[in-house]
This record gives structure tokens, C-alpha cells and sequence, in this order.
């Protein structure tokens, strides 16, 4: 396997595709050449009530830092997710929901039933006080009320702060905190591969450190049994049963917030992230459409939880605006069996399908077996984000599940960014496996070395931003200056994003892993994702997270955690031939000096690895391992304590 495959679009895209090579040159050019011309004609995709006259109005220096889209304009999101549809296209399916238990009734919600669910649910919300600006919390599971909630905050101007449904009571108390919600919204309980999470018995623990939370809405699900106190904790179904199911949308200005989203926490406390009206929905809509191709009536699964940025963007707000038929899937990709997913491909005949590396690793950990077992012929476009993803699981995405027809659309964006920046229109760009290869429209990218310095042609460095765009976070909830400290003052007028990036002869992005993990051997700096692209790359391992640790000799020495696939132990054998291996593939220079077998990693509830937390049992500073609280099975850090490599 080579990494550098290229896979050419094919012809059928090409001809058929909204953006093909060409038009994709051309409008790159001119969203960077005539930004303000190229955002006042996209701008109007979606609908305003008053439109805009000014486009852009923003500095990335310290003196007049600011950043302003279409500010004033004034909107409302949820009118533009809903309202606007109902004429064209009010009896196709808004939402399609796909139950935790496969025998279960799914639920399909078209855009006429949504738009009532969305109204009467803002009602509820207003006759408990809210009112324009509160910060609701929502903690639900992946059920279509969260849905229906997230829409109801936009009518009615309130800023919705999304909780994970598996997040802990300290972690809720800790982002209601932060903001001083009023209201918080759950469910009695959620269901997730079978299990139940008491989302209500959290609410009320976390509640107990929470003054600023007067009122706790809470929406029937499993009918679990739960505990309610007077005046404060009401149900949904009851309150809803006595409004109308008319509300007009509040007009927002769209500089106005629109939802704070607390990062994952992979690398330290989460950040309030805000995002707000205007830019936003037009940065998540148009990259919806061009980047997945999207065709009014495909079915569209994005298997993200909207507990973290890729749902609110390409479940909630960029498919809704865009009139498209969304899949909100309860449980997990692997359960009850390893076919799950494609099951639910074939049982709703999903035509575009949007996941992470993660689970890709783990689905192939199973072999091809339980994906050849089901059909997925609807299949036409595969996605992927939040990591890195090495070429072996790309490959295999595109060979096993995509039967080499379906483009892998492969997204790098952050919480911070609100949508896609980096990926392949998929009639437009020649495909490399593990690179998410160019830049979306009007974004402007330099790769940088450490101090600052703008590196040119094929390079690899730090991934900046030197232009803003009309989705970019606009500040650190309650914290501007540490919005500016953190992304603009590395590098002066510059958005720094953190993370590590190569760019090729070809001008292709490949994004290497976070800067804080880049580790340096000798003199040499690399990637940590390079090193465990070539361990997954061994036909044993299923997933490899590698740190560096203080090393006498080298500066830093090379720890890799090892898991391996189904059916294979470890052994004394296998260490030697990983190393090897890497030597190999890599060269002698990243030859790991460590390898430690482990069943599990240390993830993040959006599955990404906390490498901050290896990094400590590697150095073997067990003693603080910081903040735990986001990881998806804190368990797991024990086990590796205990099994550390010496
Ligand atoms: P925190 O900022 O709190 O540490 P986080 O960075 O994990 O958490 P997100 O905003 O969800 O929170 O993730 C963005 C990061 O995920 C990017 O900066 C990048 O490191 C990684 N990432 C996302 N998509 C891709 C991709 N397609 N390819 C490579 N890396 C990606
Ligand atoms: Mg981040």
C-alpha cells in the first residue's frame, strides 16, 4: 500500500457533479480575489428578513480584533430550517429517526410535523421563562426532540449549549456553569447499545451545584422512572399538549449568538466555543450541499452525536437548511452486531454516509465479513472526520464498505471553524488516501514553521488561517481574551489552528496530528498519526496511539499503545515484528522504543484518543492525569497504569 494512490474522480461525477474541476478552480480564485463579491452572492442562499449590505468586517490583529459576517442582516435560523421549506417541499422527510434497538419502530418526521414539533416545543420553552439570549443546556440523547429543542432555542433567539448524553454530572455542572443556563432540557433516560444512561438522576446531581438553573424540562423517552421536584422539573409531553403549535421566529441579528458548544477536551479544559446566526448557517449549508453533493430526496446519515460540533453542522443545521432528509441513529455503530451500520444503511437506503476514523478502525477490527453481509447498494458518498484518518482505514472504507464507487469525502474542520475547511468536492478533486486534501471556498491556508515563518511548496509545519470566514467561531464564551491568546497570538494576524500539517507537490493537505504531538527523535520531528498510520498498516493491529517521553539519548524516545484485532494476543513475537515493521515502512528513525498491548484507549465521547493522558503514563507521571471527566470509559486509564511498559 502506498499512501501516495491517487484515485481519479470518476467520470459519472465529474459530469454530473455541482462543482467540477474547473468550476472548482475558478471559484477558489475568486473567494479569495473578491471575497466580498463571492460572499454577497452566497450569502443569499439562505433566506433574510432584512438582508445584508455589509459582507465582511473583521481583523485578526490585537489593536482592532473582531470578526463580523453579514452583520446587519437579521434572520432566524430555524425559519430558514423550516418555514421556508414548507411550501416546496413541506410532506418530504425532515428527519428519519433509527432507534437503539433494531426491532424497535423507527420514526420518520416530515418538514410540516417538524415545523409544529419545533413550535410548540418554543412554546413550552417561553411559557418556562426563556426568553431571547438565555443559554439553555441541552442534555438529551440522540432522539428527534434533541432536534426539535436545538430548533425551538433558535425561534426563539435563546443560545443553546448541547451537552454529550454521556457526559457526567460534573461535566454538565461545569458547562451550566460557565454559561449560567436557566434551563436545562433532558430526557428520563437514554439508551445507547442497549444500556440505559439516567440522564435525569445526572441533571439532578449536577442541578445541586447549579443556582442559575431554575427550570429542568424533561422529555419522556424510555419511561424509566424518575424523580421530579415541584416547581422546578416539569414534563415535556404534558407542558406541550397545552400550547400552540404556532410561534413566529424571532428576528436575530446575525452577529446575534447562535449556540456555545464546549469543545471535546482532548487537549485540556473545554472552551466555550460561540458560534453565531448569520455566517454560520451559511458556512454549514453551502459546504452540506457541495462537499456530499446533496440532491434533494437522497437519504443522508451523518453518525455523529449532536453532542459535538459535527452534529450540530451536519445533522441539525446544514441538512435542515438545505431541505435535505436527515438520519438520526440512537445507538452505536457496532451494536448489536458489527453489521449495524450498513443494516441501517440498507433499511433506510441511506445514500450518503458521514462517520469517523474510529469507527472505521473498530468495524475493520471485525474483518470484511459483517459488511459483505448486507447490500448497501444506495450507497454513493462515504465521509469521514475527526482525526486523522491513516490510508489502511481509508482504503478499506473505499474498497469493503464503498465497493470502489463511492468518493471518500474526507473533512478536516474543527469546533472552532463550525464546518468543513479541508475536503474533496467529490466531482472536482482527484483523491489521495489520508489527505483531506484541498481547501473549501474562501479559506485561506499557510503552513508555517515555529517561528512564524510562511513555508512554501511542498512543506510541512503549522496549519494556519490567514482570512476569516463566515463560520469561524467568534469568541471564548465569557473569556474574548483568551479567544485572542489562544488562536491569534501565536502567530500575529494569523488564526492558528493547532494543528500539524504537510502540504505536497501537488498542493494536497495532509493534516499530521495535533503541533503538542508532534514529537522529536534526534533532531527529528514527526507526526505522531505518521507512525501509527504504519502500525495500523500491520495486518494484527487495529488501532496504535503514539507519544513521545523524555528519552536520555534522543530527546524523545517512541511510545506506542497497541491494540490489536480480534483474535490476535500479544506477545513478546509480535513486539519485535511491530518494530520492524515500522522500521520498514517508516525508517529506523521511528523505530518505537516502546510497545505496550492494550484492549483499549483512552477516547474522548467523540472517540478521538487523549493523547495528553498517554503521554503522562508514558513519562510515568501517574500522579495528576488532569482532567478525565470527557473521556468516553475513564476505566481504561487504570488498566493502562496498571499494564505500563517499563
Ligand atoms: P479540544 O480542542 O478541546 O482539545 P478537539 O480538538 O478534539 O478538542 P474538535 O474541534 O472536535 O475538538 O476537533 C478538531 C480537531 O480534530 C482538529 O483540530 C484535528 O486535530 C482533528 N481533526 C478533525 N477532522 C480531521 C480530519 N479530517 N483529518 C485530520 N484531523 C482531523
Ligand atoms: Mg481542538
Amino acid at each position: 500500500m502506498s499512501a501516495e494512490t491517487v484515485i481519479p474522480v470518476p467520470a459519472e461525477w465529474a459530469a454530473r457533479a455541482k462543482v467540477d474541476t474547473a468550476r472548482y478552480a475558478e471559484m477558489y480564485r475568486q473567494s479569495l480575489g473578491a471575497p466580498d463579491a463571492f460572499w454577497l452572492e452566497h450569502g443569499r442562499r439562505i433566506d433574510w428578513i432584512k438582508p445584508f449590505t455589509k459582507v465582511s468586517n473583521w481583523s485578526f490583529d490585537e489593536a482592532d480584533f473582531g470578526i463580523k459576517w453579514f452583520e446587519d442582516g437579521v434572520l432566524n435560523v430555524s425559519a430558514n430550517c423550516l418555514d421556508r421549506h414548507l411550501e416546496s417541499r413541506g410532506d418530504d422527510i425532515a428527519i428519519i429517526w433509527e432507534p437503539d434497538d433494531p426491532k424497535a419502530e423507527p420514526r420518520r418526521i416530515s418538514y410540516r410535523e417538524l415545523h409544529a414539533e419545533v413550535c410548540r416545543f418554543a412554546n413550552v420553552l417561553k411559557a418556562a421563562g426563556a426568553k431571547k439570549g438565555d443559554r439553555i443546556t441541552i442534555y438529551l440523547p440522540m432522539i428527534p426532540e434533541a432536534a426539535f429543542a436545538m430548533l425551538a432555542c433558535t425561534r426563539i433567539g435563546a443560545i443553546h449549549s448541547v451537552v454529550f448524553g454521556g457526559f457526567s454530572p460534573d461535566s454538565i455542572a461545569g458547562r451550566v456553569q460557565d454559561c449560567d443556563s436557566n434551563i436545562i432540557i433532558t430526557a428520563d433516560e437514554g439508551l445507547r447499545g442497549g444500556r440505559k444512561v439516567a440522564l435525569k438522576a445526572n441533571v439532578d446531581v449536577a442541578v445541586e451545584s447549579c443556582p442559575s438553573v431554575k427550570k429542568v424540562v424533561v422529555v419522556r423517552h424510555t419511561g424509566g422512572e424518575v424523580a421530579m421536584t415541584a416547581g422546578r422539573d416539569f414534563w415535556y409531553h404534558e407542558a406541550a399538549a397545552g400550547v400552540s403549535a404556532d410561534c413566529p421566529p424571532e428576528p436575530m441579528g446575525a452577529e446575534d449568538p447562535l449556540f456555545i458548544l464546549y469543545t471535546s477536551g482532548s487537549t485540556g479544559k473545554p472552551k466555550g466555543v460561540l458560534h453565531t446566526t448569520g455566517g454560520y448557517l451559511v458556512w454549514a449549508s453551502l459546504t452540506h450541499e457541495l462537499l456530499f453533493d446533496y440532491r434533494r430526496g437522497e437519504i443522508y446519515w451523518c453518525a455523529a452525536d449532536v453532542g459535538w460540533v459535527t452534529g450540530h453542522s451536519y445533522i441539525v443545521y446544514g441538512p435542515l437548511a438545505n431541505g435535505a432528509t436527515t438520519l438520526m441513529y440512537e445507538g452505536v455503530p457496532n451494536w448489536p452486531t458489527p453489521s449495524r451500520i450498513w443494516e441501517v444503511v440498507d433499511r433506510h437506503q441511506v445514500n450518503i454516509l458521514y462517520t469517523a476514523p474510529t469507527v472505521l478502525r473498530s468495524l475493520m477490527r471485525e474483518g470484511d465479513g459483517p459488511v459483505t453481509s448486507t447490500s448497501r447498494k444506495s450507497l454513493r458518498l462515504l465521509g469521514t472526520v475527526g482525526e486523522p484518518i491513516n490510508p489502511e482505514a481509508w482504503l478499506w472504507y473505499h474498497r469493503v464498505p464503498g465497493e470502489g464507487r463511492c468518493p471518500i469525502i474526507d473533512t478536516w474542520w474543527q469546533t472552532e471553524t463550525g464546518a468543513a475547511m479541508i475536503a474533496p468536492f467529490p466531482g472536482a478533486t482527484d483523491l489521495k488516501p489520508g489527505s483531506a486534501t484541498k481547501p473549501f471556498f474562501g479559506v485561506a491556508l499557510e503552513i508555517v514553521d515555529a517561528d512564524g515563518k510562511v513555508l512554501e511548496g511542498a512543506t510541512e509545519g503549522n496549519l494556519v488561517v490567514t482570512r476569516s470566514w463566515p463560520g469561524q467561531m467568534r469568541t471564548v464564551w465569557g473569556d474574548h481574551a483568551r479567544f485572542f491568546q489562544t488562536y491569534f497570538s501565536t502567530y500575529k494576524g494569523k488564526y492558528f489552528t493547532g494543528d500539524g500539517c504537510r502540504r505536497d507537490a501537488d498542493g494536497y493537505f495532509w493534516i499530521t496530528g495535533r503541533v503538542d504531538d508532534v514529537i522529536n527523535v534526534s533532531g527529528h520531528r514527526m507526526g505522531t498519526a505518521e507512525v501509527e498510520s504504519a502500525l495500523v498498516a500491520h495486518a494484527k493491529v487495529a488501532e496504535a496511539a503514539v507519544v513521545g517521553f523524555p528519552h536520555d539519548i534522543k530527546g524523545q524516545g517512541i511510545y506506542a499503545y497497541v491494540t490489536l484485532n480480534a483474535g490476535e494476543e500479544p506477545s513478546d513475537d509480535l513486539r519485535s515484528e511491530l518494530v520492524k515493521w515500522v522500521r520498514t515502512e517508516i525508517g529506523p528513525i521511528a523505530t518505537p522504543d516502546t510497545i505496550q498491548f492494550s484492549p483499549g484507549l483512552p477516547k474522548t465521547r467523540s472517540g478521538k484518543i487523549m493523547r495528553r493522558i498517554l503521554r503522562k503514563i508514558a513519562e510515568g507521571d501517574t500522579s495528576n492525569l488532569g482532567d478525565t471527566t470527557t473521556l468516553a470509559d475513564p476505566s481504561v486509564v487504570d488498566s493502562l497504569v496498571a499494564n505500563r511498559a517499563r
